[in-house]
């Protein structure tokens, strides 16, 4: 009951919503700990009172071994 508010009153104020699209092996090694990257293309619906307002994809890449959150610089 409580947890159907919450989601109600983030819909209502545009709660940004992401969806893992797919996941592939990226090239590279993490920095880290040498372990292997994967690279994860989420997409990111923004909703405003039910609408759908704008919808985003972008490529996250991470390690599998310490699950680090890894950054590109070059795109
Ligand atoms: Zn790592």
């Amino acid at each position: 009951m409580a947890a159907a508010t919450m989601g109600a009153v983030r819909v209502l104020c545009g709660a940004e919503k992401e969806r893992v699209v797919g996941a592939h092996k990226a090239p590279g090694a993490c920095p880290r700990c040498g372990g292997a990257v994967v690279a994860v293309d989420v997409e990111s619906e923004r909703r405003v009172l039910g609408l759908p307002l704008c919808l985003k994809s972008k490529r996250k890449y991470s390690c599998t071994r310490c699950l680090r959150r890894l950054v590109t610089l070059c795109g």
